[in-house]
């Protein structure tokens, strides 16, 4: 009786990456979409308010570059973001405002979403955590790298449950609402940002999110 070849499978659903063993005629194939093009660069200004980053960053959290790059597990395939609170009530939107503690014109590079103290904030998508420290305006915070090249970041946390260079999923808990930093009550602030560009998240997440309440991207 004949046997059936095996399959190249690990039977835990991982595929492994294709290694040429030869070199042959055949013309190698383009590089991934998927995978980090760009390193994710640390911000240069504070994600918060746009005021410059101290010179010595490293209290902040460890830095990242070719090192995750070069992390299969992290080069997942496309995602969508979703909103890191299970209910989105979004308090104050992207763009320019008058500040509530400052009381002067700013832009607002991120929203903020309404939640009370100690509600869980989720990963917006599969990442590694970059940073998680506390900033003056922002307070306590972490930011996660995606593969996608972009950065997110959740500052007012009362509480940090991970530290840098841990790999997370879309929907792992990064911490707790809080009031932390410049704030006049419990929120979240989110800031997603791409080479030193930052995008209004209700344009990146939109109505694709996770949440339950999504009316309330309705226009
Ligand atoms: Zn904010």
């Amino acid at each position: 009786m004949k046997r059936a070849a095996l399959p190249l499978s690990l039977g835990l659903g991982l595929t492994l990456p294709f290694l040429p063993l030869s070199t042959s005629a055949k013309p190698a194939p383009p590089p991934s979409p998927a995978i980090f093009t760009a390193s994710p660069a640390e911000p240069a200004v504070d994600p918060d308010d746009g005021s410059p980053l101290p010179p010595d960053t490293a209290a902040w959290g460890r830095p990242i570059g070719s090192r995750l790059a070069a992390d299969s597990a992290v080069n997942a395939a496309p995602f969508t973001f979703r909103w890191p609170l299970d209910s989105v009530d979004i308090s104050s939107n992207f763009g320019m405002r008058l500040h509530p503690v400052e009381g002067i014109k700013k832009m607002h590079k991120g929203v903020d979403l309404r939640g009370p103290e100690g509600t869980r904030v989720l990963s917006t998508g599969p990442g590694r955590v970059t940073r998680a420290g506390f900033r003056n305006k922002l307070g306590r915070y972490v930011a996660v790298a995606h593969p996608n090249g972009f950065i997110s970041i959740y500052g007012h946390l009362s509480e940090i449950l991970v530290h840098p260079g841990m790999r997370v999923r879309a929907g792992s808990i990064l911490g707790l609402v809080g009031a932390t930093g410049k704030v006049t009550g419990p929120h979240l602030h989110f800031t997603l940002y791409r080479e030193d560009v930052t995008f209004d998240p209700l344009l990146m997440v939109g109505r694709k999110s996770d949440a339950p309440n999504d009316s309330t991207l309705l226009p």
